[in-house]
């Protein structure tokens, strides 16, 4: 049951919240996959009894309303703690709600917890989390994909009926991808990030995760409204668009044009490529046109995305330093002690990586040669894409070369785990909005998929266009 049929389900008083929150409550606290870092089930039964008392008196005021959530452990929640997945924070009760809370509490969702994810969302396993790694459910021996790996696993085992989850570089497209399921990256600038735990602040953007597109509308529509609180977010007034949406025809496919990169097809593990071939060939079936554009910087998106992701991440992680937040390691024999050893302790291995590498391409020797050089490829692979969208709707493009990663491949070598962000760091480097759907199965009997790029803020299209390509499945 996705969140419309959910919400069908609670105006006809078919069902109340408060079942559904117990129906989600139990299978969080029983899971075995370590999805959550907190659950509040007491808070979820308050949310649950208030929404029940709104959809008594008037029904349910929002799509959200009475629906069971939970949100990635970066988002900022009052009164409950928020860890980023690191032992840093491990204790941190926020005094606030950053924006992306605060309208879904508002919206009437149930919050049900706080999902695992790698420390400060460093990584595509969820294998680098302070409070261990979250397994996947379909199976064991492989990573549900990270960082919002814990998100996916939620909604998977049904715990939750959507996530929030975050996207510096793929962290929500990929594990929608390993576990089948569906998400959206927003634009940059769409949704707030007041509140957001910050990773790098120039890529960084919340991301829904669900069970249908219509899902992916829905909270686009309850989180899209200007927030003074963040310099990037872009005015773009509110907007209604998950009825449209819902009710996109099949037909909307006809005569769209989808653009292919063939060497990024080429490129992928043989039943990644074929699922992919036969993706396409439903598109073309179903009406819309495929067309051949050029990307052709992005393969250097790699050495661009980790040269700017680390150097922001080096100076956004500055104030985690035993003073201002969390961990304090001291033993009074001042300050430089008292940084020094809060953050060697507090810090896991790869956050320590990338503040390191972030730091030497940041300093005043190496500046021009890295930071400055990977912000002009940024322009660079931004023009490709614009010069594609001359051609075509949406880009079709794969989320990851293989399908999920076997256990424990990350701690063998980081830069090979870098590399496997061929796919999706582009769109985020661009700041273009990418929609991952599922498709068929790959390597290990384990789902695949393709990500549908759309043009800046384009996403109710690029929604319409899935949605559509939903229907035909
Ligand atoms: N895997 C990428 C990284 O490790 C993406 C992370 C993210 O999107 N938060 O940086």
């Amino acid at each position: 049951m996705d969140i419309f049929e959910a919400h069908q389900k609670l105006k006809a008083k078919e069902i109340s919240p408060s079942e559904l929150t117990r129906q989600c409550l139990d299978k969080a606290l029983k899971s075995k996959n370590n999805s959550f870092i907190s659950i509040v089930e007491d808070f979820a039964h308050q949310c649950a009894l208030e929404s029940e008392k709104r959809i008594q008196k008037n029904g349910p005021q929002t799509y959200l309303d009475g629906i069971p959530f939970s949100l990635k452990d970066l988002f900022i929640t009052k009164g409950i703690r928020t860890t980023a997945g690191s032992m840093i924070l491990a204790n941190y009760i926020p005094p606030y709600d950053g924006y992306v809370s605060e309208k879904l509490k508002k919206a009437g969702g149930t919050l049900i917890g706080k999902t695992n994810c790698d420390e400060f969302g460093m990584g595509s396993t969820n294998e680098n989390s302070y409070f261990g790694p979250v397994s996947n459910p379909l199976n064991r021996k492989f990573v549900p994909g990270g960082s919002s790996g814990g998100s996916a696993v939620s909604v998977l085992e049904g715990s939750s009926f959507y996530s929030m989850g975050t996207d510096t570089g793929g962290s929500i497209r990929l594990p929608a991808n390993f576990c089948g399921l569906i998400s959206l990256r927003p634009s940059y600038g769409r949704i707030s990030r007041y509140g957001q735990i910050a990773h790098s602040s120039s890529l960084d953007q919340c991301a829904p995760l669900g069970k249908s597109v219509t899902d992916m509308a829905c909270l686009l529509e309850a989180l899209t409204e200007y927030d003074v609180r963040d310099a990037t977010n872009v005015p773009l007034g509110t907007m209604s668009i998950a009825q449209d949406v819902h009710q996109t025809p099949p037909e909307h496919l006809k005569g769209k044009k989808i653009g292919v990169y063939a060497p990024f097809i080429d490129a992928c593990k043989p039943l990644v490529k074929s699922s992919l071939e036969k993706a396409l060939k439903h598109c073309e079936e179903a009406g819309a046109k495929i067309v051949t554009i050029d990307l052709r910087h992005l393969k250097y998106a790699i050495s661009t995305y980790y040269i700017i992701s680390t150097s922001e991440a080096s100076s956004n992680l500055a104030r985690f330093d035993g003073i201002h937040y969390g961990l304090r390691e001291s033993d009074g024999q001042g300050l430089e002690q008292t940084y020094q050893k809060s953050r060697s302790r507090g810090f896991g291995n790869e956050v320590k990586r990338r503040i390191l590498l972030g730091t030497y391409s940041l300093s005043a020797g190496y500046y021009d040669a890295y930071y400055k050089k990977a912000c002009q490829m940024r322009r660079l692979i931004f023009d490709d894409f614009q010069s594609a969208f001359k051609s075509c709707d949406v880009i079709f493009s794969p989320v990851c070369a293989s399908t999920a990663f076997p256990v424990d491949m990350s701690q063998k070598s980081p830069t090979e785990m870098y590399i496997n962000d061929f796919y999706t760091v582009p769109i985020a480097l661009a700041g273009l909005p990418g929609l991952a759907l599922p498709y068929g199965k790959g390597e290990n009997d384990l789902p695949t998929g393709f990500q549908l790029i759309g043009k800046p803020f384009g996403e109710k299209e690029l929604l319409k266009i899935g949605r559509a390509l939903e229907l035909t499945y």
